[in-house]
């Protein structure tokens, strides 16, 4: 198969600023795994997607679409990519629960871009989803490289396996989708669209899993990651950005869901995660407003909106919004209930007048 080209964007599910918290606690193992975990990281944003693509052996994507073709790894507790093959494409389950549930995600993440928006995996055109577990020892990560999802199996003391969250890997798999279509900036508010527009795609990945309408939906990211030992429900919420989780080692969740209440900083990438709970909560508010299943209403808007060629890889969240109120004409009609909820999303989180 010929190398694909990918972007360059490479970052972890759980954002820096959580981990150098847990650095700087006083709890030796803690400490010791948060730094760890914190160099691979740093190790993987230092590294070009296309050279990490150019260097592996990429396996044959599925000759037909609508079909996945999944290669399951495991590191075997090393710092090594991609490792053992242990389980692909079309094999029984392999015993180990999490080479089996990263088959199974992925999986479920394929059949969802699929099945809502017919879009053949990452690349549109068949890109094999190669997933390794076990990577590293207590590594409190999972990411995407370009050319596959790598999953730590947590401390066990504030994070669970990284397997556990569908949306995990909704998220960073939508991350390869928004880069090959969109391609926004990783800084500042393109880098939080770019943020945002993972979460959404990821919880969508979950909802559509578990057949819920948007009221059913607990519109949480990653609320399987968390030990008991953590005050908090999730990395994120979108339907109450900032009360996700509030905790002695942790901290506080960081996120606005109001323009007032934006934060400007120079870190976190001129705060991508951060922000981002603004574009989070309008899709919340439109989403809850049309009711039914969010994937059919503003989610396709959302992903017809990725495609607009008017999206430019360094547009803010006025120039989104508008461009997702004008998709949701074209769709759904101009003054369809879709154009109306979500023009007064975006009003009420303060993006449009
Ligand atoms: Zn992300």
């Amino acid at each position: 198969m010929s190398k694909p080209t990918l972007g360059s964007t490479r970052q972890g599910f759980i954002p820096p600023f959580i981990l150098e918290r847990i650095a700087a606690h006083d709890e030796v193992h803690l400490q010791g795994c948060a730094q760890r975990t914190l160099e691979v990281d740093h190790y993987f944003r230092a590294r070009r997607a296309p050279d990490i693509v150019a260097n592996m052996d990429m396996p044959e994507g599925s000759p037909r679409p609508g079909q996945a073709a999944r290669y399951i790894y495991s590191a075997n507790y090393q710092e090594v990519l991609p490792g053992t093959l242990v389980r692909e494409e079309g094999q029984d389950e392999s015993g180990d629960p999490t080479v089996d549930e990263a088959y199974r995600w992925l999986g479920v993440t394929y059949r969802f871009f699929w099945e809502a928006f017919e879009r053949n995996s990452i690349d549109d055109q068949g890109l094999p989803l190669l997933g390794t577990v076990h990577y590293g020892q207590d590594y409190e990560n999972a990411f995407w490289n370009g050319a596959q999802m790598v999953f730590g199996d947590g401390d066990g003391e504030l994070f669970n396996r990284f397997t556990a969250a569908l949306d995990v890997v909704g998220h960073e798999l939508a991350h390869g989708v928004i880069e090959r279509e969109a391609g926004l900036v990783y800084t500042y508010q393109s880098g939080a669209l770019n943020e945002s527009l993972a979460d959404v795609f990821g919880s969508l990945t979950k909802q559509y899993h578990l057949g819920q309408t948007a009221a059913e939906a607990d519109w949480l990211i990653g609320a399987e990651l968390f030990t008991e030992r953590v005050q908090g429900r999730a990395l994120r919420s979108m339907a109450a950005p900032g009360t996700a989780y509030d905790d002695p080692i942790l901290g506080k969740d960081p996120q606005p869901a109001h323009m007032d209440d934006f934060v400007e900083t120079e870190e976190d990438n001129g705060g991508v995660h951060i922000n981002s709970g603004i574009p989070n909560h309008a899709f919340y508010l439109a989403a809850m407003a049309l009711d039914g299943y969010a994937w059919q209403t503003c989610g396709f808007v959302w992903y017809d909106t990725l495609h607009d060629s008017r999206l430019t890889q360094e547009s803010d969240f006025a120039t989104f919004a508008s461009l997702t109120v004008d998709n949701a004409s074209r769709r759904f009609g101009t003054e369809s209930q879709e154009a109306i909820a979500i023009r007064d999303a975006w009003q009420a989180v303060g993006v449009i007048a």
